[in-house]
């Protein structure tokens, strides 16, 4: 599809608008590509284009796109989906980033699964990183929807502050669905007022929230990392849901 940079353009434009008009530099504020259900040329034409940091719902299609894409040495993987437990060892390897902690119990297996993986890299002298993380937080209390409860908050951050392969950047949220993009605002200020009662952005730098529709609104209420898929790669056809 073309128009992609056309595209990422006015969505940096965006980003570096609302910021200013929030009193902050457009730097602080990190464009996520959501490329989910989009194919690999449309991945590379964003890379052409300066974009460096993709974002994609499903494990298994992270990892196809991850090595079609593997001579693309700056591109960073975040996985913004959901990881079930049985996955960890997948999401250790594969990810860069993953958003979606939402358990002590997901926190350990990336952990014991990146720590497995520095420990071979580091026989084999091949450099390797942390695993960074983001506590994915349901702030609309939604009963079926991902992440931890507020309640629980400290105690997901406390699991991954256990475990030395995993690094913790911050909180991410989905609010809840609304037609008019100023409807998610209260939703963005509790991550953030969360994210200041649980230490700030010392231990908390990142705050991942806003997406195609909002990202203005979010960005006011102090968002770092906005994801973005419609407004660069366009409307997605539905799908059935993964397995
Ligand atoms: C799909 C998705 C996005 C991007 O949504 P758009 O409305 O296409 O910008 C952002 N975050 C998550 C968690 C998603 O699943």
């Amino acid at each position: 599809m073309s128009g992609i940079s056309e595209r990422l353009q006015v969505v940096r434009e965006r980003i570096d608008r609302a910021a200013r008009e929030a009193g902050r530099r457009p730097e602080q504020v990190r464009l996520l590509a959501v490329s989910k259900t989009k194919p690999i040329e449309d991945i590379r034409e964003a890379y052409r284009a300066g974009q460096r940091d993709f974002g994609e719902n499903y494990l298994q299609e992270l990892v196809r796109k991850a090595e079609a894409l593997r001579e693309l040495s700056e591109l960073r993987w975040h996985m913004i989906g959901h990881v079930q437990t049985n996955k960890a060892k997948l999401a250790a390897s594969a990810a860069s980033v993953v958003h979606t902690v939402d358990s002590a119990r997901i926190a350990r297996a990336l952990g014991r699964r990146r720590a497995q993986q520095l420990e071979a890299n580091a026989s084999s002298g091949m450099a390797a990183r942390r695993l960074e993380v983001l506590i994915e937080v349901n702030v609309g209390g939604e009963a079926q929807k991902a992440g931890c409860s507020t309640d629980d908050l400290e105690i997901v951050a406390r699991a991954i502050e256990g475990e030395p392969a995993l690094e913790l950047r911050g909180l991410m949220t989905v609010p809840p669905h609304s037609e008019r993009a100023s409807e998610a605002l209260p939703y963005f200020e509790r991550l953030r007022a969360l994210r200041d009662a649980h230490g700030g952005s010392a231990r908390l730098p990142e705050l991942s929230m806003g997406m195609s529709h909002d990202l203005e609104v979010a960005i006011r209420a102090g968002a770092t990392i906005v994801r973005v898929g419609t407004a660069i790669f366009g409307a997605r056809s539905p799908r059935p849901a993964s397995p």
